[in-house]
């Protein structure tokens, strides 16, 4: 798997999946629907190890880059 240093933005944006039941999209605070579709990504943290967040589909727009690399 390839990944850049150089990348400065931490929040990243990984794949299509179905959200866990219970999730919050971090970026409008709303619940997403069990099995609904939404992206996967992870945030990373200075004091731990990157965090996995599902966001809706039209929230994770701004954090697609898959396509590219
Ligand atoms: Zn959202």
């Amino acid at each position: 798997m390839a990944r850049t240093t150089s990348d400065t933005d931490a929040r990243r944006d990984e794949y299509a999946t179905f959200a866990p039941t219970g999730e919050t999209c971090p970026e409008c605070d709303k619940p997403i629907a069990a099995l609904a579709m939404c992206r996967r990504g992870t945030v990373e943290r200075q004091s731990g190890p990157p965090v996995v967040v599902y966001r809706h589909s039209e929230c994770a727009k701004p954090y697609l880059r898959t396509a590219t690399r």
